[in-house]
């Protein structure tokens, strides 16, 4: 049977103090990934912080600059929020594509990329909306770029008592069309086996691609074939994704089989998004 101990926190001062106290205090937010983990022996948590009350993480907003998504900010919330829906819709499917409504009811978006599973399913859509993830710790604040916060799988850019407060996603919006697909094993309740985000800028186009390397990656050999070198054939275009991931074989699919479905995902990305 698992043992430690939990604190429900009420504001951010107090889990500045509690994370500071040791290596095996973990913050609890829907608790989807950490408490299976924990079941797992994947964590050895001697405490755990739950961080869903603090009014400072449910900011849920747009304002002139852009989109706020509090710590605590559930992903069913992000896909009914209107804004998100409107102006990005491509982190709405990404939010919806994980797991069942119920899990949706307590997972968070930041749970999810603080988890830094290769396969999150809402990493790749941030990838291609240039997000940032806002950090707070007893020492202050910073904001780290999406595409530098994952390190490794399972590792992030966040340091020792370090928390996510926010992940914000900037104006101006894509004004085009951007599309997520993910190839899983069920077709249901299951991480992706390759999941793939296409967002068109115009005549431009950006594309992040999970599952196929240590972190989610945009893939820039298509971005630039295509905006770079006008490349309009898109199976052509796709092929190019290769040369930008590193997959492995695991339980949920071969390497060779992860290198056919990014590309098939690709190309049909972009034949959705982008005018010929
Ligand atoms: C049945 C099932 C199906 C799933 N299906 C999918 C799927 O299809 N796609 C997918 O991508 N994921 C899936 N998941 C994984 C999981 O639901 C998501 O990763 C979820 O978004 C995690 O969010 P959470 O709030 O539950 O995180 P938690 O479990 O609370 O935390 C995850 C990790 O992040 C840390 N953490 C949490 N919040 C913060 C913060 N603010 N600052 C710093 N560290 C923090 C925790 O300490 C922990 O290490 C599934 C899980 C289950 C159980």
């Amino acid at each position: 049977m698992l043992s430690y101990e939990y604190v429900k926190c009420t504001d951010l001062n107090q889990v500045f103090q509690l994370m500071d106290k040791g290596e095996q205090v973990y913050p609890l937010a829907g608790g989807t990934d950490l408490m299976v983990g924990m079941r797992g022996g994947k964590y050895a948590a001697k405490m755990l912080i739950d961080i869903k009350g603090l009014e400072e993480l449910k900011v849920l907003k747009e304002d002139e600059k852009g989109i706020t998504i509090g710590a605590a900010v559930t992903l069913n919330e992000i896909t009914l929020f209107a804004p998100v829906q409107k102006n990005i819709p491509i982190l709405a499917d990404g939010c919806h594509s994980v797991g069942s409504y119920s899990i949706r009811n307590r997972a968070t978006l930041a749970g999810n990329i603080c988890n830094a599973s290769p396969a999150a399913d809402t990493a790749a859509p941030l990838c291609c909306l240039d997000a940032s993830v806002n950090i707070v710790s007893s020492s202050g604040t910073r904001a780290v770029p999406i595409g530098e916060f994952f390190t490794g799988p399972g590792k992030t850019a966040l340091q020792k008592g370090e928390l996510v407060q926010s992940i914000f996603i900037p104006k101006p919006y894509p004004q085009a069309k951007g599309v997520y697909s993910k190839a899983s094993r069920t077709g249901s309740v299951d991480l992706a086996t390759v999941g793939v985000a296409v967002q068109s800028w115009g005549n431009q186009v950006r594309i992040a691609v999970g599952a196929v390397a240590p972190t989610p990656v945009r893939a820039v050999s298509v971005e630039k074939a295509v905006n770079e070198k006008g490349e309009k054939d898109w199976a052509n275009a796709a092929k190019l994704v290769h040369n930008d991931i590193s997959p492995i074989t695991d339980l949920r699919g071969s390497r060779e089989y992860r290198f056919h479905m990014v590309e098939v995902l690709v190309r049909r990305g972009l034949e959705q998004t982008m005018e010929v």
